[in-house]
């Protein structure tokens, strides 16, 4: 039995999820989750939001509610939408919690042992009034190149240009509004990564077949301009994880917290410790040290492509930095962007889907089924509201849904609610039986080699090849002059249903369950043999006829779902 650990990329804390985020990472991870665990294999999946940070803080105020209030009812609504996903965390964590608070503090000085941070000194904008250095996003004046009055410290709005607070004519502290803001000196802890390329370049070299998409982004960061550049690990903030705490190396660093990208990371070891204190599991090193056992642990990570660089080489820095024995990923699977109909989907401007909205209006697995069969891989995809009408409707509902609700209610009609007895399979069983063995066999592989779009494709063929059959055996007609016979391709074709709720349930688990209910199936065995697993339903074997499993999208529908969807969300 193989151990894989999978992490996804932790979603940011401020709002519910759109569809573009949930197939860059939370949706592919879980499909390779399910996938591992139904071909027997140890899985541990992590996940967490990612809670510190000025948005936080920012969306919060919005709020009208404290940081740590906001966050910890953001989690909640973030834990709900996933679970009604079916997304199978082993735990979903939080990045503010007291476990990674303490390993991220921990990380800061062992780096800093090993010569790689480096206190730096540089002059901030300092607002007398609120008592506090002001992050940049803090600041608002007017942009010097354009003449937008509530410009940014780090960026116009209005103009896009690229600011430093300094440039903003007549800055003001968006906390207080105070105007009598004046530059002082303080200290910033650095993270020495240029002192670390080589060893970084070395290691991104021994990873075998990882994506060009993935190795391409990190070999630019590596080598791009005067290569890999030290990085400010400290911002001057109250939410986040203390710079200055009980056996730090530095003192004067009150006030100031870890930059959200140094902590958010190490949440993915964190969470396992959090999973340890929500009682679920017991030995997290396990999954987690080299020297306890971590070493024959795959470690998967999936992730949009803007996460690369920080996967690539901001994190595997922490942990090589350290020199001590964590798990480093060893396979990144990275994804483009799904665009929206036409345009992009946006969390800022509330365009497109968001997760919450799409099971408003349709179960889990009829969105599951379409992104992940249109996960963009090679390229950036996208929604278009024909098109995942087009897909549900001759997918889902024509083909697997059309085959189950065929065959049982046939079944019922002529032999009752029980596997018949009687005939045998023939050459036309047989031909089915090979067929699917050779496809199940390529699904498997490319589940392995986390190539969703073919994964999916494959599964689909699968579904199709019973159709097929079914269509051209047609016990409806052979009943007629052999009813033995057509008891064997009934029994066949229930048969088919298990396999399918099978082999489905990593795209569809919702789906799949029912089935599985509906046919009284205890033993849900990932295919080995496939003839034998298509025996694995005796004659008098027990079932109900399930209800529909998918409902066709209507004309109607698809037009009114487009026009709600086409605006801005409130
Ligand atoms: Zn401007």
């Amino acid at each position: 039995m193989a151990r894989i650990l999978i992490t996804s990329a932790i979603p940011y804390i401020n709002g519910i999820k759109h569809l573009g985020n949930l197939v860059g990472s939370q949706l592919p991870a879980d499909l390779f989750a399910r996938y591992q665990r139904g071909r027997g294999n140890e899985v541990m999946y992590l996940c967490a939001t990612d809670e510190h940070g000025t948005p936080a803080e920012l969306a919060a105020a919005k709020a009208g509610k404290p940081v740590a209030e906001y966050c910890t009812e953001m989690h909640e609504v973030q834990a709900d939408i996933a679970a009604r996903f079916g997304l199978s965390f082993d735990h979903f964590g939080r990045s503010s919690s007291p476990r990674n608070h303490e390993l991220t503090q921990h990380f800061a000085v062992k780096l800093y042992e090993n010569g790689l941070i480096e206190e730096r000194s540089e002059t901030q904008m300092y607002s007398p009034t609120d008592g506090r250095f002001l992050p940049d996003r803090y600041i608002e004046g007017t942009c010097p190149n354009c003449g937008f009055e509530s410009a940014r410290g780090d960026q116009c709005d209005n103009c896009t240009k690229q600011l430093d607070p300094v440039d903003l004519i007549n800055p003001r502290s968006t906390v207080s509004g105070a105007t009598d803001l004046e530059m002082r000196e303080t200290k910033h802890l650095y993270l020495l990564q240029s002192k670390m390329k080589d060893q970084l370049e070395e290691w991104i070299d021994t990873r075998e077949g990882w994506p060009l998409l993935t190795t391409s982004i990190a070999k630019k960061w590596l080598t791009d301009g005067d290569g890999l550049q030290d990085r400010g690990i400290t911002r001057d903030l109250n939410w986040g994880i203390p710079v200055q705490f009980d056996g730090a190396p530095w003192s004067g660093m009150d006030g100031k917290v870890f930059y959200v990208w140094f902590d958010a990371p190490i949440e993915y070891i964190a969470c396992a410790l959090e999973w340890v204190e929500a009682g679920k599991g017991t030995d997290w090193e396990r999954w987690w040290r080299t020297d306890k056992g971590a070493s024959d642990v795959t470690y998967v990570q999936f992730m949009g492509k803007d996460n690369v660089p920080f996967h690539t080489l901001s994190f595997p820095a922490t942990i090589l930095g350290s020199e001590e024995p964590w798990k480093l990923v060893d396979y990144i699977k990275s994804f483009n962007y799904l665009n929206y109909d036409g345009g992009q989907f946006s969390t800022s401007r509330g365009c497109g889907v968001f997760m919450d909205q799409a099971l408003e209006i349709l179960p889990a697995d009829y969105w599951r089924w379409w992104l992940l069969s249109h996960a963009p891989e090679s390229s950036d995809s996208e929604f278009t509201w024909e098109n995942f009408q087009t897909s549900v409707n001759k997918d889902l509902a024509d083909v697997l849904g059309n085959f189950v609700s065929r065959i049982t209610k046939f079944c019922r009609s002529k032999f009752g609610e029980a596997v018949p007895e009687g005939g045998a399979y023939g050459a036309q069983e047989q031909a089915v039986i090979d067929e699917l063995a050779t496809r199940i066999r390529a699904y498997e592989a490319h589940m392995e080699a986390m190539e969703v779009r073919k994964s999916a494709q494959e599964l689909r063929a699968i579904w199709v090849a019973g159709n097929e059959y079914l269509q051209s055996a047609a016990p409806w007609a052979t009943f007629k002059e052999d009813p033995e016979q057509a008891a064997a391709q009934v029994r066949l074709g229930l048969n088919l249903i298990r396999l399918y709720a099978v082999l489905s349930a990593p795209f569809i688990p919702f789906a799949s369950a029912q089935m599985l209910t509906a046919m009284s199936v205890e033993d849900a065995a990932w295919p080995g043999d496939v003839a034998e697993a298509l025996s694995a339903l005796p004659a008098g074997h027990v079932f109900t006829v399930p209800d529909n499993l998918f409902r066709k999208i209507t004309d109607d529908e698809r037009a009114d779902w487009q026009e709600r969807f086409a605006g801005v969300r409130a």
